[in-house]
């Protein structure tokens, strides 16, 4: 199949004076993450990378004119595709090494062929139809679809862990654990402002508690948790930003569905 030739690969929208989010428009829904630039005094931080399927560093270079820390909320090929660019990332002691060895990651692939028969029965019952190929374009003409895969990080990755704190010096954030979706997967919760980058632990779409590695119960932790925290904006992995309102939505649902299995 000949795809056409996206004129740029990410888009961006401008939340506030520090946020800026970014995403990969011509990306499946399932695997279209959300990138997170966040502006610190002191550094930024980008909270998860894409595919690197095209070079985040350089689509995002106006915005890096600071260092910056690659976060990796979990390591879901989706998310750390682009980590290999940075100097610094950080990450779950859980799910270290499989940033450090990301080109050893199983499935990381833009073909559905690719991905376990078994997988992907789990992912479409929880309501992501996906095509044969998961992008509608391709980056560059000559792109080849099949040479798509992960590169482990180059840089220096250090581990964040629940209680940790991230201090970009105008703003901090507590480092949350939130296994369930992924043994390692962590929130950066800004008490202060009351919000909250939440990576794949919650998200407003399908809450996908069957991938290898996922965990039902840790899932219901998570979400029991979440639900308690005093927030009035979610960043989240997937999917558009959300309030209390809808948190508590989402939260509710998941786990009457699961009361009532
Ligand atoms: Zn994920
Ligand atoms: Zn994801």
């Amino acid at each position: 199949m000949e795809l056409r030739i996206a004129e740029r690969w990410f888009e961006r929208r401008r939340i506030d004076s520090a946020i800026t989010l970014l995403w990969e428009p011509h990306v499946d829904p399932l695997i279209r993450c959300n990138i997170w630039h966040l502006r610190g005094r002191d550094f930024d931080l980008m909270i998860d990378t894409g595919l690197g399927i095209a070079s985040l560093a350089e689509a995002a270079r106006d915005l890096l004119d600071k260092p910056v820390k690659a976060v990796a909320t979990h390591t879901h090929y989706d998310h750390i595709g682009g980590h290999h660019e940075f100097d610094t990332c950080l990450v779950h002691p859980l799910e270290a090494e499989a940033l450090r060895h990301a080109e050893e990651a199983n499935f990381a692939s833009l073909y559905k062929t690719d991905i376990p028969a078994a997988i992907v029965a789990s992912i479409e019952a929880s309501g992501y139809p996906l095509p044969d190929v998961l992008v509608t374009a391709v980056p560059r003409r000559g792109y080849d679809l099949r040479q798509y895969g992960l590169r482990g990080a180059r840089g220096s990755v250090s581990t964040i862990d629940e209680g940790d704190r991230i201090d970009l010096g105008d703003r901090s954030f507590e480092v949350l654990h939130l296994p369930g979706h992924s043994p390692g997967s962590i929130g950066l919760w800004d008490r202060q402002n009351r919000v909250l980058f939440s990576g794949d632990a919650i998200y407003d779409g399908p809450l996908l508690d069957n991938l290898p590695g996922a965990d039902k119960i840790d899932y219901i932790a998570t979400l029991t948790r979440l639900g308690d925290l005093p927030v009035e904006v979610v960043h989240a992995g997937h999917d558009p930003s959300f309030g209390r309102v809808r948190l508590h939505e989402i939260v509710r649902k998941y786990l009457d569905l699961w009361q009532a299995a």
